[in-house]
């Protein structure tokens, strides 16, 4: 589904990303684990066409995207829920989740029907329908924000850091319900530093050090590898 070939990626004259390549194929949940600074961010904005890679390709679906704005590869079925959530705080649940359907053609019907689906999946968001998104905790902007990806109808659904600085029993409940998502169809590409969490949904995961790939496994394999036990998981 997503091919990443050699991509190099640059800011200024710092490089974030060397000769990275991965693979995410149809229904895969992926995740790329690595420390602060790593470059996961770097590669989830490269794929969405926010950083424009100095070297390297970028294909999904046999559409070639290293060249694509991001707005085009929202339409190509790839929707990205950023670090930091960036949900807009001085509008409302239903007004955030709305813009996550903007570039959407298929009629008001069809989006009134997932953005059913997702209140469904997030009850916590149709309590809090028609209150501002800064309201909210940040468990339920960080559902907002997936919500709110999930709104263009993705096929690959790319998520960067769900777990950051959230309790302990929310991150459980995004890490099931990012199972949910997957199991319903959606493909997933992760980042995490929270390893142990990502490694136990992932099918496949990557270890992302200083801007290059150093490891790939199955997440289960990852879980128990001494050299990623040491350094991602606290021994
Ligand atoms: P974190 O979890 O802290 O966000 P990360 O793995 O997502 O880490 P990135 O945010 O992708 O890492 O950053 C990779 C490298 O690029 C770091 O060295 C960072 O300092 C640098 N970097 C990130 N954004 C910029 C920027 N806008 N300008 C210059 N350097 C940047």
């Amino acid at each position: 589904m997503l091919q990443i070939e050699g991509v190099s990626v640059f800011y200024g004259a710092i490089q974030a990303l060397n000769d990275v390549s991965i693979r995410v194929e149809p229904g895969e949940i992926v995740a790329i684990i690595g420390s602060n600074g790593a470059g996961k961010s770097t590669l989830l904005r490269t794929i969405s066409g926010l950083l424009r890679p100095r070297e390297g390709t970028l294909k999904f679906k046999e559409a070639e995207i290293h060249e694509s704005a991001p707005h085009e590869i929202v339409k190509l079925g790839i929707s990205h829920s950023p670090e930091g959530r960036r949900i807009f705080t001085n509008m409302t649940v239903q007004e955030n989740l709305q813009l996550g359907a903007t570039l959407r053609r298929d009629g008001a019907a069809e989006v009134a029907k997932d953005m059913e689906e997702g209140l469904n999946r997030f009850p916590r968001l149709r309590e809090r329908f028609k209150q501002n998104a800064g309201t909210l905790s940040g468990g339920e902007q960080q559902m907002l924000a997936i919500a709110r990806a999930l709104m263009s109808r993705p096929t690959l659904l790319l998520l960067d850091e769900p777990s950051l600085g959230l309790a302990p029993k929310i991150v459980s409940d995004i890490f099931r319900i990012v199972t949910e998502i997957n199991q319903s169809g959606t493909t997933v590409l992760i980042v995490e530093q929270n390893a142990t969490r990502a490694l136990e949904i992932a099918h496949r995961a990557y270890v992302l050090e200083t801007g290059c790939i150093v490891l790939e496994d199955t997440g289960k394999n990852l879980l128990t590898n001494p050299k990623v036990k040491e350094a991602y998981l606290g021994g």
